[in-house]
């Protein structure tokens, strides 16, 4: 994030993200990428005594009541050491405890929030099931009520941090018949009888992270337990996708902003054909458009933290701008990651310099947490309503009347 726009308690709270990722061991981000280490307890319990997960979250249950921008700022940092171990401090702590705190009850945000933000217990999120993820109400998993309690049969797939997880946020169908918006609940399952996880994923990258197929047979869970109530899991699919989409945009530009250091140290030192090749323009220009890039995810990114804080934002402005920064900063880091390995040559392809990992692991940022398609698909729904319901609507120019035959209106044929 920006220095210049920072307060001074937003630097210290850089400057301890940055402490944090300074302390990772190296050995750890390697044996996870080897996957020698599928579930990086440690890391977690680390982030936990520094009191660095869930910093949005209330100071009760062992947050710090931090805001957005601030959450942006560390997820940056946190990004830095691997994309992997930043998935896995988001998912817990921002995006199931913060489920937990708006639409959980009391037992939970103890049994749950309290624990994780120490780093004692961990928490996954399943929504994507073998028959696709992006189709989120055309879910399989079900429940089925049962005195008291609900019993869960079905299956999740691709869900981060699943092998290490003592929680789960699982959102199933409850109400088959209604419309797709009240069909679904959220409930809070903890790794119980019936609950499975499968660490079985040849994963291109991000890997170490616990990232499995989670199989639930016949599993009871209390009616409490319903984040939200029962069939109320649409509001906390909606509310999840800001934690959710927001951090991962902060949070891959932390990971792909060791490729800008890398190529730029490496570019000013490599010398071909007598001169530095940061001096060929094909060179140079490419860091440049990196260098560029970065500012302008940040930029957006920030601006979207600061229209989620304020908190008097349209919602549907809000999911345009969070979907905005989703795609454009993944698909920039992309970009970034692609260009730096290039400049760098045939040894940036190998396992020398840790570019090869920076690729891998940035590819994902486009698919998950919903593909960067839905995205587009939600940013074109948002705008053609926030265009006809507010901006039409606004007392300026009429800019359609600023051409020189604007009145032959016979011309303008729409059908
Ligand atoms: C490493 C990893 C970690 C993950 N972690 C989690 C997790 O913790 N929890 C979790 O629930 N999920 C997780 N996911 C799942 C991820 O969110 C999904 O893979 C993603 O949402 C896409 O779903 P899908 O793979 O089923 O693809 P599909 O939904 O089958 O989509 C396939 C392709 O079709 C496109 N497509 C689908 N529908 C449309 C449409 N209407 N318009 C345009 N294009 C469309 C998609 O964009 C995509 O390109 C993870 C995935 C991976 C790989």
């Amino acid at each position: 994030m920006f220095d210049f726009m920072m307060t001074e308690a937003q630097k210290k709270l850089r400057d301890e993200a940055r402490a944090f990722t300074k302390w990772v061991p190296r050995q750890l981000i390697l044996d996870m990428d080897a996957e020698k280490i599928q579930f990086p307890h440690e890391y977690l319990q680390e982030a936990g005594r520094r009191n660095l997960l869930g910093i949005r979250l209330p100071r009760q249950y062992g947050g710090r009541g931090l805001t957005w921008v601030d959450d942006g700022i560390v997820a940056e940092e946190i990004g830095v050491a691997s994309y992997s171990l930043a998935c896995l401090w988001g998912v817990g702590a921002d995006i199931v405890c913060e489920a937990v705190i708006e639409f959980g009850c009391e037992e939970l945000k103890q049994a749950v929030v309290v624990p994780l933000l120490k780093g004692e217990v961990f928490a996954a999120e399943g929504l994507t099931e073998p028959r696709g993820g992006s189709d989120f109400f055309g879910a399989t998993t079900y429940a089925k009520k049962d005195g008291d309690d609900w019993i869960i049969n079905g299956q999740k797939r691709f869900i981060v941090g699943a092998e290490g997880a003592d929680w789960f946020l699982i959102y199933a169908v409850t109400d088959p018949d209604a419309p797709p918006h009240r069909r679904m609940t959220a409930f809070m399952v903890p790794r119980t009888e019936g609950v499975e996880t499968k660490y079985i994923y040849g994963l291109m990258g991000v890997r170490g992270g616990g990232a499995g197929r989670l199989v639930l047979k016949d599993v009871r869970v209390p009616e409490r337990y319903a984040l939200g109530g029962i069939n109320g899991g649409y509001q906390v699919f909606v509310r999840m996708m800001i934690p959710e989409r927001l951090g991962t945009a902060a949070m891959t530009i932390g990971s792909v902003r060791p490729a800008i250091e890398i190529a730029t140290r490496y570019t000013a030192r490599r010398k071909a054909f007598g001169f530095p090749i940061q001096m060929f323009q094909a060179v140079g220009f490419k860091v440049a458009d990196c260098a560029l890039k970065l500012d302008a995810m940040r930029s957006m990114v920030y601006t979207t933290a600061c229209a989620v804080d304020s908190g008097s934002v349209n919602p549907g402005r809000v999911r345009r701008m969070v979907s905005q920064s989703k795609k454009f900063v993944t698909e920039g880091a992309w970009e970034i990651a692609n260009s730096c390995m290039q400049v760098v040559g045939g040894i940036g392809y190998t396992s020398v310099y840790p570019l090869e990992r920076i690729v891998r692991d940035i590819r994902l940022s486009m698919i998950w947490v919903g593909s960067n398609e839905i995205m587009q698909l939600i940013i074109q729904n948002e705008w053609y309503k926030e265009y006809f319901k507010v901006l039409s609507g606004e007392d300026v120019r009429d800019v359609e009347e600023d051409a020189l035959n604007a009145h032959e209106t016979e011309e303008k044929v729409y059908e």
